[in-house]
């Protein structure tokens, strides 16, 4: 089985040759026969409410779920408001309020539960643009349910023609149970940007990143474009936690990056189970990880950006708490010290 040491890095030629061509050209990228399993089927209702839908109740009325009320305002209106980032699109094929089909053109695995997608998009000239920090929702009808998940792409927008999402396969979770089973030249629709973080480079002195697991996608996509900007001056200290080695996602980009950034990209990695002879962290994300790689000056010095499990959030949240940050609003903004994605 593929590992991360298998692909290639972010800034190198891409050795995906099925990403590029249609799939119908192409002998090894035959479809999946079956692309819903019986094994969700019975996942159909209730379906789990999703975070997704807790912020805008107008949201079922948007995507056609529920009738609008008479006399009120086209829900695609509010939405545009509501959904919209807090900075105008790059130009590109997203649209905030429209779901579009893309085709997926590639997909690798990259650890026992994660695969690489790649969305084709139009034109090869096209690009996402999506803006740093923000992700997109994609959608799908799942044996007769709309379901809409949130994910954020590793691409960056200088990379024309396609997109990238790293996702973490559940079993019987829904949208990830589609993408994993859908075929080369299969769809699925795309909406965005979305989200309420936005990287410049004048965001911060430095940043402290701390992932967990698949967890990463956001941080990377900032890393990436920080370490890949000459302009950028920005630290950027990433603690990763890891069950195994095996699940360490991008590990061979991150520390491409690390090489590229001039000093300005740290990574300190944390399994729980490490091999034999392991140098990095072990246990769970502590206070101590934290503390020695905390911004200098704590919060006016630079900010905390903090995605992973449940588990893995409230303790860092806890431990930032007793060293005197601010803990963050649900959805975290822009502008709090702490941001959860
Ligand atoms: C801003 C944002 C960005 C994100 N980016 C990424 C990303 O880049 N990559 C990524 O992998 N994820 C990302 N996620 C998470 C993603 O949106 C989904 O939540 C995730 O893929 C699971 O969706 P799903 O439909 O597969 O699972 P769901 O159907 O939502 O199920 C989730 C879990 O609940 C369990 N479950 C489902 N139904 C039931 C039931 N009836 N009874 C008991 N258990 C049940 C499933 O087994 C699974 O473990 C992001 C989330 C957010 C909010």
């Amino acid at each position: 089985m593929p590992t991360s040491k298998d692909t290639p890095a972010p800034d190198a030629p891409s050795k995906d040759t099925h990403s590029k061509h249609a799939p119908s050209t192409c002998k090894d990228c035959k479809p999946n026969p079956s692309p819903n399993t019986p094994s969700i089927a019975h996942l159909v209702a209730p379906l789990p409410t999703h975070p997704e839908f807790e912020h805008d109740p107008l949201l079922p009325q948007a995507l056609g779920e529920v009738p609008a009320p008479a006399g009120q305002p086209d829900p695609a209106l509010r939405l545009r408001r509501t959904l919209a980032p807090i900075v105008e699109p790059a130009g590109g094929v997203l649209d905030p309020t429209v779901f579009r089909p893309l085709k997926l053109a590639g997909k690798s695995r990259l650890s026992h539960d994660t695969a690489r997608y790649r969305l084709a998009l139009p034109r090869d000239t096209d690009t996402l643009g999506l803006p740093i920090g923000q992700h997109v929702s994609l959608a799908a009808t799942i044996d007769g349910r709309r379901v809409v998940r949130s994910y954020t792409p590793t691409s960056l927008d200088s990379e024309r023609g396609y997109f990238d999402l790293i996702v973490k396969t559940y079993h019987h979770g829904l949208m990830s149970s589609y993408l994993d089973h859908l075929p080369i030249g299969g769809s699925v629709d795309v909406r965005g940007p979305k989200g309420q973080f936005n990287y410049t480079p004048a965001l911060a002195r430095h940043l402290l990143l701390v992932a967990g697991g698949s967890g990463i996608t956001p941080m990377y996509r900032i890393i990436k474009s920080a370490a890949l900007d000459p302009g950028d001056n920005t630290r950027m200290s990433l603690v990763f936690a890891n069950v195994s080695e095996e699940d360490i996602l991008l590990r061979n980009e991150l520390d491409h990056l690390t090489t590229k950034s001039n000093g300005r990209l740290t990574i300190h990695y944390v399994l729980e189970h490490p091999p034999p002879g392991w140098t990095g962290g072990v246990g769970y994300v502590t206070r101590e990880m934290l503390e020695e790689r905390l911004p200098t000056g704590g919060p006016a010095g630079g900010k905390v950006l903090l995605c992973g499990p449940p588990g893995m959030t409230k303790v860092v949240k806890g431990a930032l708490k007793d060293m005197g940050y601010y803990v963050p609003r649900r959805p975290s903004m822009l502008e709090d010290d702490i941001f959860v994605f």
